[in-house]
C-alpha cells in the first residue's frame, strides 16, 4: 500500500500514513499524537507552484530543526534570516535588529532584556 505524507495543522507534526487508494479517497486521516482531523496532504517539495503553506513546512522542514543549534545565537540568527527571506515578507526593524545581534552571536536571552517590547513576539522562539 502507498505511503502518503500528511501534516497535522494541529500539533504541526509530519505524519506517515499508509493507507489503501480505497482509504484515502473516503477517510480523514486522523492524527495519531492529537486526534486531530485537521491533517492536510503534504505537497511535495518538487512542485513548481509552492503555496505560502507548502514553503513554510519545507522550511520548518524536521532536517532543518534538527540543524538548528539551539545554543548557538549566530545559527538561530541565520535561520531567522532565511525564514524571512523565504516568506519574502519585511518583518519589521526590530526583526531585523534582532537577527543582527544574534548572528553577532548575542544570546537570545540579553536582546530580549534590552527590547522589552519584543517579548511577546519572541515567545514563539521556544517552539523552534
Ligand atoms: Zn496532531
Amino acid at each position: 500500500m502507498p505511503t502518503y505524507e500528511f501534516r497535522c495543522q494541529d500539533c504541526r507534526r509530519l505524519l506517515r500514513l499508509t493507507l489503501s487508494f480505497a482509504e484515502y479517497d473516503e477517510a480523514a486521516p486522523v492524527c495519531p499524537h492529537c486526534q486531530s482531523r485537521n491533517v492536510k496532504r503534504r505537497i511535495g517539495r518538487i512542485a513548481i507552484a509552492k503555496s505560502e503553506d507548502a514553503r513554510l513546512d519545507s522550511l520548518m522542514d524536521d532536517s532543518a530543526l534538527a540543524a538548528l543549534d539551539e545554543e548557538d545565537p549566530k545559527a538561530i540568527g541565520r535561520f531567522m534570516r532565511k525564514m524571512s527571506r523565504e516568506m519574502g515578507e519585511d518583518l519589521g526593524d526590530e526583526f531585523g535588529e534582532v537577527v543582527d545581534r544574534l548572528e553577532s552571536g548575542e544570546s537570545p536571552d540579553a536582546i530580549e532584556k534590552s527590547m522589552p517590547d519584543l517579548a511577546d513576539g519572541m515567545g514563539g522562539m521556544d517552539d523552534f
